[in-house]
């Protein structure tokens, strides 16, 4: 007789990938009581009138599915800032989706493009979620590295790489986990490459509105041949620091975009009603600069700070995370050194070697500064007190 209690042999899909480095470090900020500076969520209160604004569509019914592309209200909002601040004009009933967060979007949009024996160019350090779904789709990851500490696109190298399988280029910028923005050069080499080619572009924009002094933030969206190739993906929780809503967008062609929904409408169907309906609305009246320049301040507040320690921050220009270097400090790891960063000091990092595929080590960690001062106060607190070890 089978025994009950044995678990069937089982491999899945994904059978080599571990959990994510992000959910690793904060379960060991939360075992450790430390300042959680790894994964990137913000630790400040969300508005209390966009709350508000939850609560009254919540109290006026709207808890039953919304339409499949999402609540037509919050698509004509995304679709309005696109066009202020990219020059894009995309049609809010055709060209845009609101999906489960920026990931489900990626996920939808390689789910949608590519098959079995597609290449998919990427730059590494690459944001994590990539790859996998990549490799689910039966297409063949071909990483571009971003050469430390500026972390900027080698063009020769991209041009030695791409070939007639390339099926798709995925670019992110404001950079996670580097901070590096794409110029209008970088554009105009991509737009060079892809040419007449049928090589289509997933932008990630998640951290479209965080940028830093004097920079702007370039979009696929800003270039009407790219576009044209192009998914792009943003994120309203990055946006308004309501990480846990889970509430993204993609925005593509017309073309590109019906075949985006027929995957979509069978990953989630659709999203948060009365969330959509909240955020269409505070949309309508946001001042994204400000948002820019709280960012900003707290940049150049946390990397003030880090001077005070024994840390070497790297230049930022976009995003919600600051790099900082340790090799002076430690040859350990950078595993290694983050996890003894929590437990003998309680500040929680994120190392970067995992966005790398190949044995990567800089001895660089990655901090979240969208974190109250008081946290950020603290949390440097700690780190002046890191010694260095000897080898
Ligand atoms: N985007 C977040 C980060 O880079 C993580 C989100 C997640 O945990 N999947 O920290």
């Amino acid at each position: 007789m089978e025994q009950a209690d044995k678990a069937m042999p089982f491999t899945g899909t994904l059978n080599h990938v571990k959990p994510t480095i992000f959910t690793e470090m904060s379960a060991l900020a939360r075992e450790t009581g430390s300042y959680n500076l790894s994964q990137g969520f913000p630790d400040f209160p969300v508005e209390p009138e966009l709350l508000d604004r939850v609560n009254h569509y919540l109290r006026k019914g709207m808890n039953q599915y919304a339409p499949m592309a999402g609540t037509p209200q919050l698509r004509q909002a995304i679709v309005n800032f696109s066009e202020a601040l990219y020059g894009a004009s995309y049609d809010a009933e055709r060209e845009i989706t609101i999906t489960a967060g920026g990931a489900q979007a990626i996920s939808a949009a390689i789910a949608t493009s590519i098959r079995e024996g597609d290449e998919v160019l990427l730059f590494s350090p690459a944001y994590d979620c990539y790859i996998p779904m990549i490799e689910l789709a039966g297409g063949t990851p071909i990483t571009v590295k971003l050469a430390h500490p500026h972390y900027r696109v080698d063009w020769d190298q991209v041009k030695r790489v791409v070939n007639h399988r390339t099926r798709m280029i995925v670019i992110n910028t404001p950079h996670n986990p580097s901070g590096s923005l794409w110029e209008e050069e970088d554009y105009r080499q991509l737009a060079e490459i892809v040419g007449n080619s049928n090589i289509l572009l997933l932008g990630d924009d998640v951290y479209e509105h965080l940028v830093y002094p004097g920079r702007r933030h370039l979009s696929l969206r800003n270039f009407p041949e790219l576009r044209k190739r192009s998914f792009v993906v943003g994120s309203l929780g990055k946006t308004l620091h309501v990480t846990g809503w889970k509430i993204g967008y993609c925005m593509a062609p017309e073309n590109l975009m019906k075949e985006f929904q027929k995957v979509h409408q069978y990953q989630v169907f659709c999203v948060n009603h009365p969330m959509q309906r909240a955020l269409a609305d505070h949309l309508e009246a946001l001042d994204f600069g400000s948002i820019g320049a709280m960012y900003q301040r707290k940049q150049r507040y946390f990397e003030q700070l880090l001077a005070h320690t024994p840390f070497k921050p790297l230049p930022v220009s976009g995003g919600y995370f600051q790099l900082a270097e340790y090799g002076h400090l430690s040859q350990e790891p950078d595993r290694a050194f983050a996890e003894r960063l929590a437990r003998e000091y309680q500040v929680a990092t994120i190392p970067l070697s995992p966005f790398y595929r190949d044995p990567t080590d800089h001895k660089v960690l990655r901090f979240c500064f969208a974190k109250d001062d008081a946290t950020l106060e603290a949390a440097v607190e700690q780190l002046k007190k890191v010694k260095a070890t000897p080898d």
